[in-house]
């Protein structure tokens, strides 16, 4: 058995599936396991990057408790494990997948490597659990793939032995660089005048279930009444509990268009149409400045402060006062947008897959355990 590569939700198979086909050009077999944390999400994604699971967990967990979640995740991942015995496992990120994966493979003394490790907010309910998760996973990961010098400053900082610690740039990059000509015009773009200016709004953080949504919604609509052209394009996340906040509060209004998430082609294409992102989403973060789209962060803290640095990004919560006035400043002020978006995507250079495959290729070495090796 060569190399698990453990993923369940939408971000994670974005994220790994250019490791999983880089991986698949060596002798590391890699091979994919599907948690299920995601249902159509994750269907729409694999399909999206063209992979078929190997194994697919039964599932049978209750996807709104997180204990229930986990439990069950580390459960069935460790008896797949178990029987199975992989070279090692790979975790993406900062899910219940990727830490319930983590964990089944520590306590089965099978090295994990952790891709997009190092993310820090510093705050952990703020996102929640993300912040949790990827924490936790730290001191049982034994490769540690930061995607920026940031990530890896966080690692040592966490007490992680640097010789551990590898910068590679985020694999969310190497997707997103493949898919820009392969992109597919979603119906929705039919929809847009000519003139019109395209926002891309997306929002899901568990942490802004509730009041936090109804804010970003509120500043839909006052963004709708101040600028005449333009069109609002909301991909609302399959969670119930956003869909109903999200359709109660912008459901029948005209130039807003909440609609069901898009196939990764049609979602790529929509950005790249779009003059703004109004968005709480990490991958969202990392894409747009490939395209030149300055993002507005609806969210209070941040693990991408390199964004913010970058000049790319600016955070601005969920209080729809400080979003109005901060999108419109871009909405009306050319050289205020420009700036955001001339600057260098600051998240990697579409190499990242290859630097991550090329490690462990030295690191693990046929027939040999990742221990005796590092
Ligand atoms: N995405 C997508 N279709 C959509 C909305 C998002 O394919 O309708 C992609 C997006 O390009 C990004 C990823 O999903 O790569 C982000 O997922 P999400 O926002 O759910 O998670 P996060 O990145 O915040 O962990």
């Amino acid at each position: 058995m060569g190399i698990a590569i453990i993923a369940g939700t939408r971000p994670e198979i974005l994220k790994l599936a250019p490791v999983f086909r880089s991986l698949k050009k060596t002798a590391l077999e890699p091979v994919w396991i599907a948690t299920g944390q995601h249902g159509d999400l994750a269907k729409q994604a694999l399909d999206a990057v063209d992979i078929t699971p190997a194994f697919t967990l039964s599932g049978g967990w209750d996807p709104c408790s997180l204990t229930n979640l986990s439990a069950g995740l580390l459960y069935q991942l460790g008896r797949w494990i178990e029987k199975h015995h992989p070279r090692a496992v790979l975790v993406q990120g900062d899910t219940a997948t990727a830490y319930s994966g983590a964990l089944a493979a520590h306590l089965n003394k099978v090295p994990v490597g952790h891709v997009e490790a190092g993310l820090r907010s510093g705050d952990t309910n703020n996102p929640f659990p993300e912040e949790s998760f990827r924490r936790l996973i730290a001191p049982i990961a034994d490769f540690h793939f930061a995607p920026t010098r940031l990530a890896e400053k966080n690692l040592r900082l966490d007490g992680v032995r640097p010789r551990q610690i590898w910068v590679t740039g985020n694999t969310i990059i190497d997707t997103v660089l493949d898919m820009a000509d392969h992109v597919s015009a979603p119906a929705i773009l039919d929809q847009v005048k000519p003139g019109e200016r395209i926002i891309l709004l997306t929002a899901h953080r568990r942490e802004s279930w509730g009041e936090g949504i109804a804010g970003i919604c509120r500043a839909a609509l006052e963004l709708i009444r101040l600028h005449r052209d333009i069109r609002i394009i909301f991909p609302a996340h399959s969670n119930p509990r956003v869909r109903e906040t999200v359709e109660a509060m912008l459901g029948a209004t005209d130039r807003i268009h909440v609609i069901a998430p898009l196939a990764y082609p049609e979602f790529i294409a929509v950005l790249k149409a779009s003059h703004l992102v109004l968005s709480d989403s990490g991958g969202v973060q990392e894409e747009a400045p490939s395209f030149d789209v300055p993002v507005l962060v609806l969210r209070e803290t941040t693990e991408r402060q390199e964004a913010i640095d970058a000049g790319v990004a600016k955070l601005v919560g969920t209080d729809p006062a400080v979003i109005v006035r901060e999108a419109s400043i871009l909405l009306t002020q050319a050289h205020a947008h420009g700036r955001m978006a001339s600057r260098k995507n600051p998240f990697g250079d579409g190499k990242a897959s290859q630097r991550i495959t090329g490690i462990l290729a030295r690191k693990l070495p046929a027939g040999k355990e990742l221990r005796q090796a590092s």
